[in-house]
């Protein structure tokens, strides 16, 4: 019987496989702490292809974190815009203020210190110490997870961030043994990303696939475990697009916090307010939504003449004549 690669077999396996087959991207070319972590925050679920013109972009407009530190925030999620995630583009944002002493960057040099930076999670942080520094630390993502979970078969919940520590720390033996840290755990990330993926792994190709238990089982897509999730509430809501007489549209922008504070949106409505009007020749049915903004109060302008319905339906919408 064949058996799991170990230590320094595991770690060259994986190692050798990298050199061929990783994909050429930007940061990896010329790793600098300012390109690497944008691209690690970048990537957090989001796919490389959906993330590689907004880094180009990014870069271009930030050439470095002094600029992104002197930046205005809403400038900073203009760029991010349509790349989801914004608390992301704040938290960068807000890090690369507290990384600029007078004027200059002081970047962490460990693993301890990027997890203290606004937004790098452990993993990040293992990422960016492992990449930029050397250090050994191990990362475990969901990628590598999947990875793990199939070649050692482990059926733990790797959701939970516990799984994920004791993942980490079986694979830290195997990452003391690496010539280059950053390159084992690029390694393993990227042949989750290409190789090991969720739902059809190339088991052909793999350069584990001879030491894999679950291949062996023909079990692989049965790992990760899952474990059900709960229900996710259904909330609905209708957003209206209002334009002026130059064919402006009008946004509010978000003051409430949660993920899109300080983005710009249509307004959204609430369900109508219904009311019935009769006319001498026709009944009118009405109904009337209020636009949500917690921010501001509402007023009515005093000097303005009202129509009778508009006067009707804000008396019973509770405004104050
Ligand atoms: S052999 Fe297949 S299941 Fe096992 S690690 Fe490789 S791709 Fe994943």
């Amino acid at each position: 019987m064949q058996k799991n690669h170990k230590g320094k077999e595991l770690v060259a396996v994986l190692e050798t496989w990298y050199a061929e087959k990783k994909r050429s991207m930007p940061w990896r070319l010329n790793p600098t702490p300012y390109g690497c972590w944008l691209s690690e925050i970048m990537m957090q679920q989001t796919t490389y292809a959906a993330v590689l013109p907004y880094y180009e972009r990014f870069l271009a407009r930030f050439p470095s974190v002094e600029s992104l530190a002197a930046a205005d925030e809403a400038e900073v999620l203009k760029q991010w815009e349509g790349l989801g995630y914004y608390a992301r583009a704040r938290n960068l944002h807000k890090a690369a203020r507290s990384l600029v002493v007078d004027g200059k960057a002081a970047w962490p040099k460990s693993a301890a210190e990027w997890a203290k930076v606004p937004g790098v999670g452990p993993y990040t942080a293992a990422a960016l110490a492992s990449v930029l520094k050397g250090e050994p630390v191990p990362v475990v993502d969901g990628n590598v997870a999947r990875v793990f979970a199939r070649y050692w078969m482990i059926s733990e919940d790797f959701k939970k961030l516990p799984a994920r520590a004791r993942l980490a720390e079986r694979l830290t033996p195997e990452i003391e043994q690496a010539a280059v840290p950053g390159n084992f755990n690029q390694a393993m990330m990227e042949l989750g990303a290409l190789v090991c993926t969720p739902t059809s792994p190339d088991c052909g190709v793999c350069p584990l696939r001879s030491g894999c238990a679950a291949r062996r089982k023909g079990v692989q897509t049965d790992y990760p475990i899952k474990v059900a999730k709960g229900s996710v509430p259904t909330r609905r809501a209708t957003q209206v697009i209002i334009p002026d007489e130059k064919g402006r549209i009008l946004l509010v922008q978000n003051r409430e916090g949660g993920l899109l504070k300080g983005l710009w949106e249509l307004p959204t409505v609430e369900p109508s307010i219904g009311l019935t009007q009769v006319f001498s020749h026709f009944k009118l049915e009405l109904s009337t939504v209020k636009v949500l903004r917690k921010d501001a109060e509402f007023k009515v302008p005093g000097s303005v003449p009202l129509a009778t319905t508009t006067r009707k339906v804000l008396e019973a919408a509770g405004f104050e004549l």
